[in-house]
């Protein structure tokens, strides 16, 4: 019997089309660190696409701390947290997180992935549900697909859709509702008032994923719950260090007992290493410097309005965006790319969005905000998107209001 692996793989052509037409846009290599200007091709190009929302990742007070743990604790620790792999600043930055979101417990994961992946997988069983925004992020989706429970999708902040889902299930059942809290994509938030609502008339536990909302919106970038004061109506708040603190990895907030739970069940934690000495301490420096300098949200913020105020004059379709994430929509891949290698040419890096990602009638750019962009790179980038709109011909870019 002859071995068919290479024969399917042969079949993927998806990536080779695009290359085909010079237009593959992908694991672009940059040879400087993330920040507002980056080097790629021995070329400047301004970043609009980084998670870095309060452009921490060359601070130097959080470079010194992630050497400093390196020095002391070495560079992993090469086990997982359930067994050797426990180290004392891991305890420090989870008890430091729950305070910080507003829980009694937190753990650590490796990444924020490996959280939605554990989590979703364990909290429930068999005959219980739960209920995703359609555009949740993929690791909750896929951290759903490894539960055992039955998995309901609503149309995306569509309450009467989640209503009617909600009001069908049975009430013994333990439910669930699953929800990004500033959508990755669209960067519009939760209704969370309404989830709660809901969430309560039927039963429901809330989890929000925050892991562009953290460092961005409620007290002190303390997140979503926060932002609507609702803390003590979600259950559970997860969210990543790999955006605004600067790091990689992820943890989980909640009550003693569900978080001392998951340390027993959820295998993303208890079978991967734990997360390294200078991720965990890089992590602790970030969240020093969100206290200490809270003038990096409001200039986040700032720049947020500044950029969305250019983009509406301009005519952009910047869809229900209400946050640093602006996608910037032309609702056709291959405009998408076109735009995308113009803009890279140009000395402006932004991300394409095309299916499957989202659906073929939704491509985007997706423009992200720094703290640490300049009102001059804005206008800039804007005036560079404006003009490779009108290359290309996107239609979607309305008359100059
Ligand atoms: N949730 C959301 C909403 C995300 O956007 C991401 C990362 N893109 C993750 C979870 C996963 O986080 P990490 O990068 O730490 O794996």
């Amino acid at each position: 019997m002859g071995k068919k692996l290479h024969q399917k793989i042969a079949q993927f052509q998806d990536a080779n089309m695009i290359r085909e037409k010079g237009l593959y846009p992908f694991f672009r290599p940059i040879e400087s660190g993330q920040d507002t200007e980056v080097i790629i091709n021995n070329q400047r190009v301004l970043m609009f696409g980084s998670n870095s929302y309060l452009g921490l990742t060359n601070h130097p007070k959080i470079k010194e701390a992630s050497k400093k743990a390196i020095d002391k604790y070495g560079t992993g620790c090469a086990g997982s947290r359930f067994l050797n792999g426990t180290l004392d600043i891991h305890i420090e930055l989870e008890n430091r997180l729950a305070n910080y979101v507003g829980k009694e417990a937190a753990v650590l994961f490796s990444t924020g992935f490996q959280v939605n992946l554990g989590v979703l997988s364990c909290i429930t069983g068999r005959n219980d549900y739960l209920i995703l925004d359609e555009y949740d992020h993929a690791s909750l989706i896929d951290g759903s697909r490894l539960s055992f429970s039955k998995v309901i999708k609503y149309a995306h902040n569509d309450m009467a859709d989640l209503q009617r889902k909600l009001s069908i299930l049975p009430e013994e059942a333990v439910k669930v509702i699953v929800v990004d809290g500033i959508f990755s994509m669209e960067g519009d938030i939760v209704k969370l008032p309404e989830i709660v609502k809901l969430a309560e008339e039927y039963g429901a536990n809330i989890m929000v994923d925050d892991a562009h909302s953290l460092g961005v919106i409620g007290e002190k970038g303390s997140g979503t719950a926060s932002h609507f004061g609702l803390t003590d109506e979600v259950d559970l708040i997860m969210s990543t260090f790999s955006k605004s603190l600067a790091s990689l990895g992820g943890f989980i907030a909640s009550d003693a007992d569900t978080i001392d739970y998951l340390k027993h069940r959820a295998r993303s934690l208890m079978f991967s290493a734990s997360m390294t000495p200078g991720s965990v301490a890089s992590v602790i420096a970030a969240l020093d410097i969100i206290e200490s300098e809270p003038e990096r949200i409001t200039k986040l913020w700032d720049n947020t309005n500044y950029a969305t105020k250019l983009f509406l004059e301009e005519g952009f379709d910047i869809g229900a965006s209400e946050s640093p994430i602006l996608p910037i929509y032309i609702r056709d891949n291959d405009k998408t790319f076109l735009v995308t290698n113009q803009l890279q040419r140009e000395g402006i890096f932004v991300n394409p969005v095309v299916s499957p990602a989202v659906p073929s009638d939704s491509s985007l750019l997706r423009f992200s905000l720094m703290a640490t962009h300049t009102f001059d790179q804005i206008d800039e980038a804007v005036e560079k998107i404006a003009k490779a709109f009108k290359d290309v011909g996107v239609t979607t870019i309305k008359e100059k209001i």
